[in-house]
């Protein structure tokens, strides 16, 4: 007869002599109470006064005014201050830091063959933190995060490896032909397959639709358009992803920035649009119509200053606000044809306050346009 070594012999009696139940039962919910100053109601868009938060484990179980402290209960009292539900930036870009003047292919090639994917996930880590602490507790990264690294960083934080909101990633963006590195004749290092899904015709797109949800992807990122590329993926290929997702009940994020790309992709049935700078009014009456949701990512006045602050020669400021009178005017019209519309601050830029104080800029670039600081919210 073999003989187990002590130690395994009293885990395998005390194993025995456990009754199942102990095994199954779960880990204590940590209990907290918030007890807030001036609360922010989502539901009716105004602040509240003074209302106490209790959280059971990750879920929000009641709110009032002075409710009871649960026996064992952390208590956080934050009665000097404002308390607001977690943010949500709709379209972000933890793995991506892109500097003035640099080219994506540039950025693609320090990333890919110079830093390489650790030292890229560690930064980007880094910004995952910086967007917690700065009130944002979900995120959705949209594409430009190598071969799927957006996901794996959602892993790191969900087995609390590292600090950092929750992650809908989407993998690397589906694409037309050259991604949207700049237009050039060969690429040696295949840099372009290392940020992008290139699609190919209608069951390529099905099958990369496919792939990315196998993999772990939580939304679908394509660019129906690939500024600076001239390529463009065709409607029946946006149609084809569609519906691929839709069977996986996952929602499809299209990078438009032309009336005509949006327009496409919105015909082909995509979720949201991210950017449409040029949209028309037709074409916005077409997404209220449908539901489609418009991401508007633009910056504040102040953030514009600062990156421009940066730039060899800095445009006057009249020319900075007639810049973004563009997006404003194209919001505004958005809300007035009653487009629905979600945040997303498309933030990749290097920022000395961190990637969350520069997200909660198109906050203020919403209020900028005219929408309400509740609406905004
Ligand atoms: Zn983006």
């Amino acid at each position: 007869m073999t003989r187990l070594p002590l130690a395994a012999c009293a885990a395998a009696l005390i194993a025995a002599c456990l009754p199942a139940a102990v095994h199954a039962q779960p880990a204590p919910q940590p209990t907290v109470l918030v007890r807030a100053g001036d609360l922010f109601d989502s539901e009716v868009g105004r602040m509240v006064g003074p209302r106490d938060v209790l959280i059971r484990g990750s879920r929000v179980v009641e709110v009032g005014p002075d409710l009871p402290t649960p026996e064992g209960a952390a208590v956080i009292d934050l009665r000097g201050c404002s308390v607001i539900p977690g943010l949500i930036d709709g379209h972000t870009h933890l793995l991506l830091e892109q500097g003035f003047a640099e080219g994506l292919s540039a950025v693609a090639a320090r990333d890919q063959g110079v830093q390489g994917d650790v030292v890229r996930s560690l930064a980007a880590a880094g910004r995952a933190r910086e967007y917690l602490e700065a009130g944002f507790t979900s995120v959705r990264d949209l594409g430009n995060s190598g071969l799927f690294l957006d996901l794996m960083l959602e892993q790191g934080i969900r087995a609390g490896s590292v600090p950092g909101p929750r992650i809908y990633g989407s993998g690397p963006g589906l694409s037309p032909a050259g991604g949207q590195l700049e237009p050039q004749p060969t690429d040696p290092h295949h840099l372009v397959a290392g940020e992008y899904r290139v699609v190919n015709g209608v069951d390529d797109a099905r099958a990369a639709v496919r792939d990315a949800i196998a993999r772990g992807a939580e939304v679908i990122k394509i660019y129906a358009e690939a500024t600076p590329q001239r390529t463009r993926l065709s409607v029946e290929e946006m149609a084809a992803i569609v519906a691929e997702a839709r069977r996986h009940h996952i929602p499809v994020a299209a990078h438009a920035t032309s009336d005509d790309s949006v327009r496409e992709a919105v015909e082909a049935g995509v979720t949201s649009i991210e950017h449409a700078y040029q949209v028309s009014d037709d074409t916005l009456r077409l997404m209220a119509a449908r539901g489609v949701f418009l991401v508007p990512t633009d910056v504040s006045l102040e953030r514009a200053l600062e990156i421009t602050s940066a730039w060899p020669r800095r445009p006057p400021r009249e020319e900075i606000e007639q810049h973004l009178g563009t997006n404003r005017d194209r919001l505004m019209r958005a809300r007035r044809l009653g487009v629905r519309i979600a945040m997303g601050s498309d933030a990749y830029g290097p920022n000395p306050a961190g990637r969350g104080a520069a997200a909660r800029g198109a906050l203020d670039a919403y209020v900028e346009s005219g929408l309400t600081p509740a609406e905004a919210l």
